[in-house]
């Protein structure tokens, strides 16, 4: 039985405003995908394909909404001249990618006319990249060509960056200076951000515990960091007496059983959507921790991607040239930006994660011409 939330995406609990949200569907491949675009103020929405073998459509469009919403203010708070848009394709990953499958859906992006770019997320690869540029060139995540100055390819080791940049503005806040040397920091997720990130940290002189559920990543650290790095059972990491706590495993790690066995000053990591609830943002402020809002941090990986498409479609929105070292100093300004939300939140008394939605809100809501003096 269908509802009328199912019928009219505009009453979904989740649709928050939404430019667009269009279903595509094609027989031939047996596509079921559903694009949103949230808002396109400060330019072309950009955010990642989500493959996932949803149960309901309700999920899928629940999730897509929620995407897509992020990515607005995501993009917003990094000073990219980027929209929010985010797509799903319900299915399995593994089963659904039979040939000319990832094609039909970059006609369905090319069907948007320029207000989406794709992009790669959980359960879409490089090399469905490439299948869909085939249809479109409103794509973006493709592979280093060898000319790509540098701007493309794995945006991973750029976001670890812009996490490292933010732990700083966190130390700066908890410690009054930003130096992470001989600092006590647990990694949760030795993945491709987390490794990247303990690799900068250990360079600084900080002092690692890591956990993972796969013990092979495990190992290399410590045979790479040594004496630097200490392992961890996965079910503690979150505990550690640390200075840092830097969540890169999954999302919802921050909830009510967690939080209170948290001893950590400061929380930064990659990991997305990481308070398990809206409210849990004010439970850290009460506790007295300093915590870099997910997305605040975690933007070095749009940035890489957003780089990429502006040099690949050679629509250079800056004033500067775009290159490895311009892309790096971009991202590198997320300290600064984290500086100006611990600001808000500090005067006006609210989490930072609230201070955050804020600043990201009057930088989306008031146009092209605030972004880059925010950036
Ligand atoms: P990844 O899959 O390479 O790494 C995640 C790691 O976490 C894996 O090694 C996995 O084994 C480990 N893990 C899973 N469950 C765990 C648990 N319970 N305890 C400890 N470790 C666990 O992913 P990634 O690309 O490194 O991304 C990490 C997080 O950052 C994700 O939430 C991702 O959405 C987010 N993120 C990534 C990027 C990027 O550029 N890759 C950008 C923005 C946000």
């Amino acid at each position: 039985m269908l509802t009328r939330e199912d019928l009219d995406v505009s009453i979904h609990p989740s649709f928050d405003n939404h430019e667009k949200v269009v279903m595509f569907t094609d027989q031939a491949t047996g596509l079921r995908a559903i694009i949103a675009v949230h808002n396109t103020n400060l330019g072309s929405s950009l955010g990642g394909c989500r493959i996932y073998p949803y149960a309901e459509i309700n999920d899928a469009v629940t999730d897509v909404l929620r995407l897509s919403k992020g990515m607005t203010y995501k993009s917003a708070l990094a000073g990219l001249p980027l929209g929010g848009g985010k797509a799903v394709i319900i299915g399995n990953p593994r089963e659904i990618k039979k040939p000319g499958f990832m094609q039909s859906f970059g006609e369905a992006v090319e069907q948007m006319g320029g207000s989406y770019i794709t992009a790669e997320d959980v359960g879409s690869t490089e090399e469905d990249m490439i299948e869909i540029s085939k249809a479109t060139s409103y794509v973006a995540g493709l592979p280093e060509t060898g000319s790509g100055e540098g701007v493309a390819g794995n945006p991973s080791p750029v976001t670890a960056y812009g996490v490292y940049c933010g732990l700083k503005a966190c130390a700066r806040e908890k410690y009054g200076e930003p130096n992470l040397s001989g600092r006590k920091i647990a990694i949760q997720g030795m993945g491709a951000v987390g490794y990247a990130l303990a690799e900068y940290l250990a360079k600084d002189g900080a002092e690692l515990w890591v956990a993972d559920i796969h013990q092979d990543v495990l190992e290399r650290a410590q045979q790479q960091f040594s004496s630097q790095v200490h392992i961890a059972p996965a079910a503690e990491i979150h505990k550690l007496d640390v200075d840092i706590f830097a969540p890169c495993a999954l999302g919802a790690g921050l909830n009510d059983r967690t939080i209170p066995e948290i001893k950590a000053g400061i929380i930064g990591g990659a990991a997305n959507n990481q308070l398990a609830e809206r409210r849990h943002d004010a439970m850290l402020k009460e506790k007295g921790i300093v915590y870099a809002p997910d997305y605040a941090i975690n933007s070095g990986g749009i940035t890489s991607v957003g780089y990429e498409y502006f040099w690949r479609t050679a629509r250079n929105p800056y004033q500067h040239e775009l290159t490895r070292d311009t892309m790096m100093s971009h991202v590198s300004r997320i300290e600064e930006t984290l500086g100006r939300v611990f600001t808000l939140a500090d005067n006006k008394t609210i989490g930072t994660g609230e201070a955050a939605d804020q600043l990201a809100e009057e930088i989306f809501k008031a146009g092209p011409s605030t972004q880059t003096s925010a950036a």
